[in-house]
């Protein structure tokens, strides 16, 4: 694809700030360019050095964890951290518009509210199903992205990989996201391995969700090493501190770790789902390809505040479109949903 038409003129040609570690990469030497403090830190742990700011090593090692190659890969402080920066990267102001997919995940309107751009909605159908109706007419000259949330926040179900393929095929100027928040709770392979057939897409993951590490804010974009070039252009120099990208290099060592929690969430969603489906109150237990399910309860509202007042929180969704009377319930632990369960029985 024309990337140089896909990215805004003056971002192209921007000169981006040239950090200190951007012009000699050895471990060793004496490194009096930074003016860091050569001592250590106040808290005698090594913290006086800059990080990496392209984070090399986590990056060749999750690249071989993802079957993908470094360049193709972003570190963010979270997700939101390249979801900002696409936006900011591609979209004009006032001109140019972001296409979203209601019910989906907030910080996509928020992000383009925020630098003003357009944004042009197709809802999902009923059963949170791509419309690709919906998305045909919402796509104009001036949309810059698609953003596609696979499996969807707050609906949980995965989206048809054929109708995704559809819209990266029939829109080949513009970039569809696929964000896969909730990727390793689905039995669905990423859209990571589809980077080597198309290079309109991106691919956004988290080590928020399954790998338990929302404390540490970690959000990747697998994408074409054209558009990764430009998000590390614009991106704040050193966005990924020291700690996180050690703990980081030591978590990717973990991933069987992450499949026993992935698989012991799975199983507890199992046996909540079902007792859901049991309750009564319940009208609806939507189907689930993550580690959330939403739930269409009579009286949501009353029951939502209900289980506040007993210290349970879940999330209110019966104001987002498609969601009227839905809660959106993430699977907790054993006890948690158990716990969950009689309070609402006591409703
Ligand atoms: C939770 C979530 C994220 C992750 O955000 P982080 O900033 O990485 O914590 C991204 N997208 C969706 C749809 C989510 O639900």
């Amino acid at each position: 694809m024309d990337f140089t038409k896909l990215i805004r003129p003056h971002i192209l040609s921007l000169t981006p700030y040239s950090s200190a570690r951007d012009e000699y990469s050895g471990k060793a030497g004496i490194f009096l360019d930074a003016n860091e403090n050569p001592y250590s830190s106040v808290l005698g742990k090594p913290f006086n050095r800059y990080p990496d700011p392209y984070q090399s090593e986590v990056k060749e090692k999750l690249a071989e964890l993802k079957n993908t190659k470094p360049e193709c890969i972003f570190l963010g402080n979270g997700s939101d951290e390249p979801i900002d920066l696409l936006i900011k990267a591609l979209c004009e102001p006032k001109e140019e518009n972001i296409v979203i997919m209601p019910p989906t995940y907030g910080m996509y309107k928020v992000c383009a509210d925020i630098q003003q751009v357009n944004i042009q909605q197709a809802p999902l159908t009923e059963d949170f199903e791509i419309d690709l109706d919906n998305v045909f007419d919402a796509v104009n000259a001036a949309t810059k992205i698609i953003w596609v949330c696979s499996p969807n926040n707050p609906s949980g179900n995965i989206l048809s990989k054929a109708s995704i393929l559809q819209i990266v095929k029939a829109f080949p100027d513009k970039l569809v996201v696929i964000d896969e928040a909730y990727i390793d709770f689905s039995t669905e392979p990423s859209f990571i391995s589809e980077l080597e057939n198309y290079e309109n897409i991106a691919v956004l993951q988290t080590f928020s969700k399954a790998w338990g590490m929302a404390g540490l804010r970690l959000g990747v974009a697998y994408a074409h090493p054209t558009l990764i070039q430009v998000l590390n252009k614009i991106k704040y120099p050193y966005n990924i501190n020291i700690v996180t990208q050690g703990l980081l290099l030591e978590a990717l060592d973990k991933n069987d770790e992450k499949d026993r929690l992935v698989a012991e969430i799975l199983s507890n969603k199992l046996k909540l789902e079902k007792e859901l489906s049991e309750l009564e109150g319940v009208v609806k237990v939507f189907p689930s390809d993550s580690n959330m399910i939403l739930v269409k309860f009579e009286k949501a509202k009353e029951r939502f505040k209900f289980l506040l007042d007993k210290q349970i929180i879940v999330r209110d969704r019966s104001n987002v479109a498609l969601c009227d009377d839905c809660l959106r319930i993430t699977v907790g632990t054993a006890e948690e949903n158990q716990r969950l369960l009689e309070t609402l029985r006591t409703f």
